[in-house]
């Protein structure tokens, strides 16, 4: 029924890839493309035996629209899926404009080079009107509204776990729960173990850009920033225990602002172990984590990408990684009158993950929902011309998809709440 161009080939498209071959009702074509064609032909070979989805790969530079371009028009999917870099994300928006198709990711915009002249003028605009300073935020994508409504295409964004599955809970939560929702707190716990001192859940340089950021929250109608991992709290998680957390800066927070309303505040936070955060403040402060690029023996080099090829690869931190992820959001408003509390979650074993599609809990509860999330629009049940993120459309045939597919959710309607 539908054609899919994915577009990455690391942790979290092994994982969608996997899920569109246990789906070939829907999936019944895919082609798999990156820049390196030989690690798509390897994820081909694993699973083409045992799937009868047509499986298809090819070579594309995803900065280059007018590549992309060409392997659109030649492949003719219903849809394209990004599972590449934020960094692409616009340069893949050109191309499926260009050629008429739908298009689906699962994190926004931020770019690769964040000494860009132009982009940083914008940046530090937008730093001193809205409040927070973290490199990615939603305006660019935004701005393509018009193009996609006048085209009649439909842009998905951010349909990963958190953004998109947490998005679809606020979204459920609404229509099911509350006649209001005043606070959201999203709770994101990896409670897994790789046994390394260090390492990255997903792309080492987009994770350390995100962790070491300066935390905000949305609060009566602005954002509150307060220095990276200024606010500890501990909650004890279902299924894992109790656990330190943090308030990060996290892009869905800026959507459910826009799209939730009467909501009051929205604070994000992840939990992190005493070993990474020592390691991510030494890595810091001797300047590991910049994406300034510097010179090295007559190189330049960037020191997070070089860190980059230091860390261990998250596609490789599955086979090792054990204990569970819960990742939910708790709810406080109020329903015929009545104040109340729910908590909807997800607990999700890496060592199940690794039985099941080779990856660790964070590469599958990402890309479970990027594939949940092209089948919606790839069906015409999430589609309408525009740019839209997930708690913009109805949240029950996502939430369905989530127990079918892997995800199962639980609703307490009597949670410990977070200070
Ligand atoms: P990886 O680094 O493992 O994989 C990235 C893939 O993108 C690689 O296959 C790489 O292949 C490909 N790629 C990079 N640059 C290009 C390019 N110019 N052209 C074509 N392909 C390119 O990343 P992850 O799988 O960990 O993350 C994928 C995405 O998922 C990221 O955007 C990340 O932010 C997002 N994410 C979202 C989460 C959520 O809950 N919403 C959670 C975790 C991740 P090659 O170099 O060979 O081209």
């Amino acid at each position: 029924m539908a054609r899919l161009l994915i577009i990455g080939c690391g942790g979290v498209a092994g994982v969608a890839i996997a899920k569109c071959c246990q789906n070939s009702e829907v999936f019944t074509d895919i082609c798999i493309a990156s820049r390196t064609v030989s690690k798509c032909e390897a994820v081909k070979e694993k699973l083409a035996p045992h799937t009868k989805t047509r499986i298809t790969t090819a070579k594309v530079d995803a900065d280059n629209v007018e590549e992309l371009v060409a392997l659109i028009k030649e492949y003719g999917p219903t849809a394209v899926l990004n599972v590449a870099l934020p960094y692409q994300d616009l340069t893949i928006m050109d191309a499926c404009l260009e050629a008429g198709v739908d298009y689906i990711d699962t994190a926004n915009y931020e770019p690769e080079d964040t000494m860009d002249k132009v982009w940083r003028e914008k940046y530090e605009k937008r730093c001193k009107e809205e409040g927070f300073s973290a490199y990615f935020d939603y305006s660019y994508q935004w701005a393509y509204e018009d193009k996609f409504r006048n085209a009649g295409l439909t842009a998905l964004l951010g349909t990963g776990f958190d953004p998109g599955v947490t998005s679809v809970y606020t979204a459920y939560a609404l229509k099911h729960y509350f006649d209001e929702i005043h606070t959201i707190d999203i709770l994101d716990c990896n409670g897994g173990d790789h046994g390394y001192p260090f390492a990255t859940n997903f792309n080492p340089e987009v994770n350390l850009r995100e962790v070491s950021a300066p935390g905000s929250y949305w609060e009566n109608g602005k954002w509150i920033e307060v220095p990276a991992m200024s606010i500890k709290r501990e909650y004890d998680f279902p299924q894992v225990g109790m656990k330190d957390m943090y308030l990060l800066h996290h892009e869905e927070i800026e959507s459910l602002a826009k799209n939730i309303p009467g909501v009051k505040r929205i604070r994000f936070f992840m939990t992190f172990g005493q070993s990474y955060l020592t390691h991510m403040k030494c890595l810091e402060d001797v300047g590991m984590l910049s994406t300034e690029p510097v010179m090295h023996n007559g190189q330049e080099i960037v020191p997070i990408q070089f860190l980059k090829t230091l860390l261990p690869d998250p596609a490789s931190l599955g086979e090792r990684t054990v204990g569970k992820t819960n990742i939910g959001c708790i709810f406080n408003g109020v329903k015929d009158g009545k104040e109340k509390t729910i908590y909807i979650y997800n607990v999700c074993d890496h060592q199940e993950c690794y039985k099941e599609v080779g990856s660790q809990a964070i590469s599958y509860t990402t890309g479970v929902p990027a594939m949940i999330g092209a089948m919606l629009v790839c069906q015409g049940i999430w589609k309408k011309p525009g740019v839209f993120t997930t708690e913009q459309f109805d949240p029950d045939p996502y939430m369905e998809a989530l127990n079918r597919f892997g995800l199962p959710w639980v609703v307490d309607e009597n949670p410990a709440t977070v200070e």
